[in-house]
């Protein structure tokens, strides 16, 4: 087969332990899943899961023990940082309940979802889509997949994020809304899964605004941390 221009090459996030990578297919993101970030973003209680999505290339793929680069976006005052347990999908399917969510898990990963604040703000007072705040370029850093078999107890791992060594978030997976099974429970309905998804699955209290020159490390206990400085 020929193109009319090269196409653009896959986009895929190095496996701890293997030389083989994991290959991207879609980026989905879980709304408001921790009871306190939702508190300070002014909502309150359990409302059903929604999702947004980000670009697959909108990764910044950042290898164990190096420190990503992320360029500070454009049209922006207000960026902000949401340290994430991203989820990576093995197995697709549809209608996944949540007893059988695990079975399709491949592996976990330490993801930062950063969101051009006030321009989500802006969309949101609008009714309008939020993507030129959560759906741009270099928008989501990510580090190593972890596979699944070699990670402990994912459902109570502390979270965190530091910057320039200073605690902004720290909570524990234990506090999501929607725990990882039932994420993908209404994940999946709404859309089929395949492999090669990734899910942001919703970051907790603590956001705020970063500038260039800043240093954020994000932890999720027992996977590889992810170091990203702002340029
Ligand atoms: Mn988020």
């Amino acid at each position: 087969m020929s193109y009319v221009f090269n196409p653009a090459p896959v986009v895929s996030v190095p496996v701890l332990g293997i030389a083989e990578r994991f290959p991207v297919h879609r980026i989905y993101c879980v709304g408001r899943n921790y009871e306190e970030h939702a508190k300070e973003m002014g909502f309150t209680g359990r409302e059903p899961p929604f999702f947004f999505l980000k670009p697959t290339d909108s990764l910044i793929v950042v290898p164990e023990g190096e420190t990503g680069a992320m360029p500070y976006p454009s049209l922006t005052h207000n960026l902000h940082h949401e340290i994430e347990l991203v989820v990576a999908i093995g197995t697709g399917g549809k209608n996944i309940k949540a007893a059988d969510a695990y079975k399709h898990i491949y592996g976990y990963a330490v993801g930062l979802d950063m969101t051009r604040r006030d321009l989500q703000n802006d969309m949101k007072k609008q009714g309008r889509p939020w993507c030129i705040g959560k759906a741009f370029d270099q928008s989501a850093p990510i580090g190593p997949i972890t596979p699944a078999a070699a990670v402990s107890d994912i459902a109570h791992a502390e979270i965190s994020l530091q910057v320039n060594g200073q605690d902004r978030q720290r909570s524990n997976v234990s506090k999501l809304i929607w725990n990882i099974a039932e994420t993908i429970e209404h994940l999946s309905a709404a859309w089929e899964l395949q492999p090669g998804d990734l899910i942001y699955t919703g970051t907790p209290e603590g956001v705020a605004a970063v500038v260039a020159g800043d240093t954020l490390v994000g932890k999720v206990n027992t996977l590889c941390e992810l170091r990203v400085q702002i340029y």
